[in-house]
Parts: C-alpha cells; structure tokens; sequence
C-alpha cells in the first residue's frame, strides 16, 4: 500500500468536509488514517490458502467441532463504516482432518479484514474451511452490527443482522443442523 497516496487523499477529504488539515489535531491524521487501513484491510493482502493448510492436521476425530464467539471486525464496502460482530463454526472432520483452533480464528480476521458484506463473509469461511478439510460438513453463522445501520440512514440502534451458510452434512442432515444451532446456544428449526 502507498501510505502518501492515501495521506494525499485523506487531506483532500479533510478539507472538503470544511476541515483544516494544518491544525494541530489534524496534522498527523491523514498519516494515521493510512496505517489504520493498512491494518484494516490486511486480509487483502494475505495467504488465506497458504494460512489454512498449514493448520490442517489429522487426529482420531469424527465428530462435531465447534468453535463459537469469534469476534470480528470489518468494514462494510458500501459506506467503509464498521462491522463488529462475531462468527460460530462448526464442521464434522473426515478421514480426521482437522485445523488449528488459533488458524480458525485467523482465517476468520483475514476475511473480515476486507472491504466486505456480511453474507459474503460467511461464505467465505465456509468455502474455505470445506476446500481445505474436504469435512463431512460445514456451518458457519455471523452475526454482525452494521454501524452504517445505527450511525446514518435508518439509524436503527439494535437491528443485528445474522447471516448463515451450511454445507455438505449441515445442509442435508437437519439433526446435524440442529445439533450445530444447540451447540451454538441457538434453538434448533
Ligand atoms: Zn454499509
């Protein structure tokens, strides 16, 4: 990324919302602005693939994995407004594959460190996690707050948008459903 070229952008912005970019509080922002989307839209520049399979291994498993509450936090790409949220997976190994808990969770930033919609991300993971285990199945849940809901426009102070994308045996199976949705703290359909 070319910090000055999105310093130079930054101070343009400034002014043209009526702001002087010479003042003390202002002088260093355009510089923080640009390290900040660095760091924000990182996943853009990261080996998702790479990342995952170094995390797969294999371990005497066949049943439900779950891991819950992975909290997240992205950028919506029509306002560029935040999207704080947290993600649930799930996925039933087979042949024992299995992947790095920390990996997960990783995967999970790379993805939400993107310009993104919510529905996106969650098929994202999904995909990724059933191309890089080939598991029997895959569900992923997100929940997210989407602050260009709460901070402009419709200004609807609690709405949290919940997104899902099931695969494999969590799309056939509605006990597996069920049984990822009660894992989850979530009442099965
Ligand atoms: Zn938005």
């Amino acid at each position: 990324m070319d910090y000055e070229k999105i310093e130079r952008c930054v101070r343009e912005i400034l002014i043209e919302i009526g702001e002087d970019p010479e003042r003390e509080g202002l002088a260093g922002t355009p510089g923080r602005v640009a390290r900040s989307l660095d760091y924000l839209t990182s996943g853009y520049r990261a080996d998702i693939d790479q990342l995952v399979n170094r995390a797969v291994f294999t371990q005497e498993i066949d049943n439900m994995v779950i891991v819950r509450d992975i909290d997240f936090y992205s950028l919506c790409e029509h306002h560029m407004l935040p999207i704080v949220g947290r993600c649930h997976v799930g996925y039933i190994p087979k042949d024992g594959k299995i992947i790095g808990v920390s990996k997960l969770v990783r995967m999970v930033e790379m993805y939400a460190r993107r310009l993104q919609i919510q529905e996106r991300l969650t098929e994202q993971i999904a995909h990724t996690l059933m191309e890089a285990l080939k598991p029997e199945g895959v569900g992923v849940i997100v929940e997210g707050h989407h602050l260009c809901m709460t901070m402009r426009g419709v200004e609807k102070l609690n709405s949290i948008m919940t997104t899902s994308a099931v695969l494999g045996s969590f799309h056939d199976s509605m006990p597996t459903r069920n049984e990822f949705l009660t894992l989850i703290g979530r009442r099965a359909i």
